[in-house]
């Protein structure tokens, strides 16, 4: 099997060489470089397994280069390097469909779980080839193979987060679902980060699933956390 390939785009050079060394000796094949510009074009020039992205970051900003990544490939994990307490950078960040964040500074050892989850994720989402299944409730319909999502007639257009969210709430429809269930079933066990998430993913998904729409979908239990339930 061939070694996953990570891009390093950090400007920090101390940090681009420990990450290059850490990820080298974890099996990775790593390259990395000190521009946003640089960043963007060896993204283009080269088949990448996953991005390890500084947000601050001279050419073109971090948060610029994500945003041009995904207009072509949604699938390839981003994991943003982001300065402590920058919340707005963070929200940005999943917002442009970031898969996760580190807070610097960071353990090498909480990175290396965070890009084994994200790789094992992917390769998850990966296209399958038996028949199409749908899953449905409600005018609600979504298939884990083609990862599309329906409303009555209407395609969704849903971040790979937000799919995966929206997808574990419909598997467990009916039911009410605290945060900590929510970030166990959808971005796994070895998350470390904060629970806020869940809201915030939550609300991206109200914003495309419910608002244009007469009937919600997605409950706030009080409280306890949410529900995917049909109430005429
Ligand atoms: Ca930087």
């Amino acid at each position: 099997m061939n070694k996953p390939r990570i891009l390093i785009v950090e400007d920090e050079e101390k940090i681009a060489r420990l990450l290059e060394i850490e990820l080298t000796s974890e099996g990775y094949e790593t390259e990395k470089v000190y521009d946003g510009m640089e960043g963007f074009a060896i993204f283009q020039k080269e088949k990448w397994d996953l991005i390890l992205l500084d947000v601050m970051l001279p050419g073109l900003s971090g948060i610029e280069l994500l945003r041009r990544i995904r207009s072509t490939e949604l699938n390839i994990p981003v994991i943003l390097l982001t300065a402590k307490d920058s919340v707005e950078d963070k929200v940005a960040g999943l917002d442009l469909g970031a898969n996760d964040y580190i807070t610097k500074p960071f353990q090498i050892e909480e990175l290396l779980a965070r890009i084994r989850a994200a790789l094992r994720l992917n390769l998850q989402q990966a296209p399958s080839v038996k028949d199409f299944n749908w899953l449905e409730f409600s005018d609600l319909k979504l298939s884990e193979d083609t990862r599309e999502v329906y409303r009555g007639e209407d395609l969704i257009e849903l971040t790979p987060r937000e799919f995966d969210l929206l997808a574990f709430l419909l598997k467990n429809a009916r039911h009410v679902l605290n945060r900590e269930q929510l970030l166990n079933g959808v971005w796994g066990y070895d998350y470390f980060g904060d629970t806020n998430v869940v809201d915030v993913y939550i609300r991206y998904l109200r914003n495309k699933l419910d608002k244009p729409y007469d009937r919600a979908l997605i409950h706030t239990v009080r409280g306890i956390g949410y529900v995917l339930k049909d109430e005429q």
